[in-house]
């Protein structure tokens, strides 16, 4: 079936508004160059005192093309401003959707547990297991729901990182481990590269969610069981964490976005995974309340992605100390 153009679209209506603009602009240059001269000659054969001296015509030609692009910016400005709200509005919509499912799934797995666990006959081993899964899909409810409200928090200016000093080596270590716990990864799974000396400043929690969110799509986004490297790496004056993942990686169009709140790769190649669109997000600015940068790196579809995060650093507590003097 042929697609029918639809002529009210506003993209449309935008070019040929801008089309107008610059017909008329062209017409009226063309007119005024080609009529000036005999309107001024005829001007001065019938009135010769009336005509407008040249100036002055050519001062009211330049405030109109100013005037005229000075419009057309705004209608540019204008129609940029719409354009980023319709994509938001679009992207909302679709976050609507994820999130509600990001809430029911957890919440019916908790269900059909509990309902075995009432209605069977369940061996030890097995009630184990059954609270080890429920366990872990309260921690996914409790990740969505944590990561809208320091969102919002964050959004409104209220969130307040509790910074600290903290040597980096054992911080990372003992994030790590979280994850480790949580993620029910081992060495080989996860593997740890290089080390660095010195202290950063710090909200852990914060951090948590960091590194929790990065590696969750480290594995999300990765056939099941494919090891993820963390690198770390010293310079002068900072030092930087690597999560390195060898999946499905991202493509250089789409690296443009992957920071912006709701927004989800969707691509052929993309398989059916869950989420909400909101963890890189979320990660960037706790990564920027921490005086820090990130930034991606793949080399397209299946050849893995990388996470940089850097961040400034201390030799000693001291240079913390004088610092805080200073101020
Ligand atoms: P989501 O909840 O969708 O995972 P994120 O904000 O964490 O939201 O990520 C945004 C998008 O970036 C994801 O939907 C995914 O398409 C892409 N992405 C993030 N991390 C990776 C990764 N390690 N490998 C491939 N794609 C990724």
């Amino acid at each position: 079936m042929k697609r029918r153009i639809n002529f009210i679209h506003p993209l449309l209506i935008f070019i040929f508004m801008q089309v107008a603009w610059i017909s008329l602009l062209g017409l009226w240059i063309y007119w005024y160059v080609s009529n000036y001269i005999i309107i001024n000659q005829v001007g001065q054969r019938l009135v010769p005192t009336v005509t407008a001296s040249p100036r002055t015509q050519l001062f009211a030609l330049i405030f109109g093309l100013f005037l005229l692009v000075f419009i057309l910016a705004g209608f540019y400005f204008i129609f940029i401003y719409l354009t980023r709200q319709i994509n938001i509005n679009r992207l909302y919509e679709t976050f609507i959707a994820n999130f509600t499912h990001e809430l029911k799934s957890p919440l019916a797995s908790i269900q059909l547990y509990l309902e075995t666990l009432q209605r069977r006959n369940v061996s030890k081993e097995k009630q184990r297991e059954f609270v080890d899964q429920m366990l872990n899909d309260t921690q996914r409810l409790k990740q969505v729901i944590d990561s809208i409200l320091d969102i919002s928090q964050i959004e409104q200016k209220k969130k307040i990182f509790d910074l600290k000093p903290q040597p980096i080596q054992s911080t990372v270590n003992s994030l790590l481990n979280n994850c480790k716990e949580r993620f029910k990864l081992d060495q080989e799974t996860l593997i740890v590269k290089g080390k660095v000396k010195g202290y950063w400043l710090v909200d852990q929690a914060a951090m948590q969610m960091v590194f929790s969110n990065l590696l969750d799509n480290a594995l999300k986004y990765s056939p099941d069981h494919t090891p993820v490297t963390i690198r770390l790496l010293q310079e002068k004056q900072r030092f930087c964490i690597e999560f390195i993942d060898q999946g499905i990686g991202i493509e250089k169009e789409a690296q443009k976005h992957i920071f912006q709140k709701f927004y989800r790769v969707s691509a052929p190649y993309m398989p059916d995974i869950r989420g909400t669109g909101l963890g890189l997000y979320l990660v960037k600015e706790i990564v920027k309340a921490h005086f820090g940068q990130i930034t991606v790196k793949s080399e397209g579809i299946n050849k893995g992605t990388t996470f940089r995060l850097c961040f400034p650093l201390k030799r000693t507590l001291k240079e913390f100390k004088s610092e805080t003097e200073k101020l």
